[in-house]
């Protein structure tokens, strides 16, 4: 069994870990990331620095809900591994990005010291700088094209991606037949709106000590207003020496705009500013933007979404839940189980809160004549009626085959095409819960050839 997970952020290391958990160790699981290394928005940056210092540039805790069961023991484990350590709420500053009543964690090596454990506990192969590209369904599987490779076939996928938004590498930029799967309303569930945000780390040479502990006083971080939004002193965070090199990371408020190259320098300054100290003593300094840096609110009524059940793709992230570590952990966890039901031959209980699109109510087979059933939709009821008129043509090239048409039978034949993309585009914009669905054969064949 071939399993892929894409995306080796917090959502992917943890749908990985959770995949072995529940499958053991004979799947074969793989996760791909188009970077050059773990963490996803959970990202630690090391290369600038010297003297081993680094920053975290994206979430600069990981936030758990201690009321979240499951995302709560797996944070200890992470702590109990030498990962992570809870951070003491009074040296935190009090700011959106981490939601009231969650607790934080830092990690021990880095946020994404937090991701790369979950991954290693998961024994996932693990392959960087494979950026996917397309997937297509084939057959009884997928086929997955990422930019440098050969497509390769998988039984199940699991899309670990940010939802869709503006720039950044997100679902939108992964192409294929599966984005036909969506219906509109999963579609819109995935575009979600982000705040956008800049990070800028600064390495700062020895000597500014005193300027640092009048600026943060006792803390690990400063709100600010009127420029940047926080000051984060990462060294302190890390324990390291208050008199070597220090490293600060400074966030804006969201909706950042404009060119980042002109931003650097001004948040720089306006730092400096700031800690009281002179542009000249930084002398390294890395800038991200983060263009879905955070979800502001989600829609999705439930944790992933199921894609297609055979064979299973499933889509699970922060813009369904929330961008905190047990939003990841509740959206990796459902997917994981939707998939691993769906392998074996199940379906993924709605009851768990993850609805599987065109789910047939009970009885109910569109081919039926269920059209003027008072209880359908309008909209259902469409669909239906352009299901009959399906049945009804390709009965008549049933009974046809074989004989030669005349003008009036080719002209209902051609009819058929246009009888058959009006099914699935009406089939797409049902709504989630409407379980209706085409289930005769010819249709469905006729509908995969066309
Ligand atoms: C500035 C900032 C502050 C934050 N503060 C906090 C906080 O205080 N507490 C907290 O809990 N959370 C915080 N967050 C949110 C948290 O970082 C996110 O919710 C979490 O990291 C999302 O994880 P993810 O795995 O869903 O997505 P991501 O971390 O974005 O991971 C997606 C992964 O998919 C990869 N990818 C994308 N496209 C492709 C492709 N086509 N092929 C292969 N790989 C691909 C990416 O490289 C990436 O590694 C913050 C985020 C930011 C940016």
């Amino acid at each position: 069994m071939r399993i892929l997970v894409v995306g080796a952020g917090c959502t992917g290391a943890a749908t990985a870990l959770r995949l072995r958990e529940n499958l053991g160790d004979g799947a074969k699981i793989q996760i791909w990331d188009k970077a050059r290394g773990a963490g996803g928005r959970y990202t630690t940056s090391r290369a600038t620095y010297p003297d081993g210092l680094k920053a975290d540039m994206g979430a600069q805790y990981a936030s758990v809900d201690p009321k979240d069961k499951g995302s709560v023991e797996l944070m200890n484990a992470i702590v109990e591994a030498g990962a992570a350590a809870p951070a003491p709420e009074t040296l935190l500053a009090e700011i959106a990005e981490r939601p009231r009543g969650t607790t934080q964690y830092r990690g021990t090596n880095g946020q994404n010291g937090i991701v790369k454990c979950m991954i290693e506990r998961s024994k996932a192969e693990v392959h960087f700088e494979k950026r996917v590209m397309k997937l297509d369904q084939r057959g009884k599987g997928w086929s997955v094209t990422s930019r440098d490779g050969a497509p390769q076939e998988f039984d199940c996928v699991i899309l670990c991606v940010p939802g869709c938004g503006t720039g950044g590498d997100n679902l939108n930029k992964i192409h294929g037949n599966w984005e036909r799967l969506l219906t509109n309303a999963q579609w819109g569930h995935t575009e979600v709106p982000h705040d956008c945000r800049y990070s800028v780390a600064l390495w700062l040479h020895p000597g500014h000590r005193k300027a640092l502990e009048a600026f943060f006083g006792e803390s690990f971080e400063r709100r600010c207003s009127g420029g940047p939004e926080l000051l984060a002193w990462q060294s302190r965070k890390d324990g390291e020496s208050p008199d070597g090199p220090q490293v600060v990371v400074v966030h804006t408020p969201p909706d950042a705009r404009g060119n980042k190259n002109q931003a650097e320098p001004r948040l720089i300054s306006e730092a400096c500013r700031l800690l009281k100290i002179p542009d000249q003593v930084v002398t390294s300094s890395k800038i991200i933007t983060w263009f879905q840096s955070q979800v502001l609110s989600k829609t999705s009524p439930s944790p992933c979404l199921v894609a297609s059940e055979s064979p299973p793709l499933v889509l699970a992230g922060d813009y369904l839940t929330a961008s905190t570590f047990t939003g990841c952990v509740s959206s990796a966890t459902a997917a994981a189980e939707a998939a691993s039901k769906l392998l074996a031959g199940g379906r993924p209980s709605t009851g768990g809160g993850y609805p599987v699109q065109n789910t047939p109510k009970a009885g109910q087979d569109v081919l039926a004549d269920h059209v003027g059933t008072s209880t359908l939709t309008d909209q259902e009821k469409a669909f239906l009626k352009t299901a009959k008129k399906v049945r009804e043509v390709l009965k008549f090239e049933a009974t046809s085959a074989g004989k030669d048409l005349d003008k009036m039978q080719t002209k209902k034949l051609e009819g058929k095409q246009g009888l058959l993309l009006e099914l699935s585009s009406i089939e797409k914009d049902l709504p989630l819960d409407s379980g209706l669905r085409v289930k005769n054969k010819d249709v469905l064949d006729a509908l995969a050839a066309g």
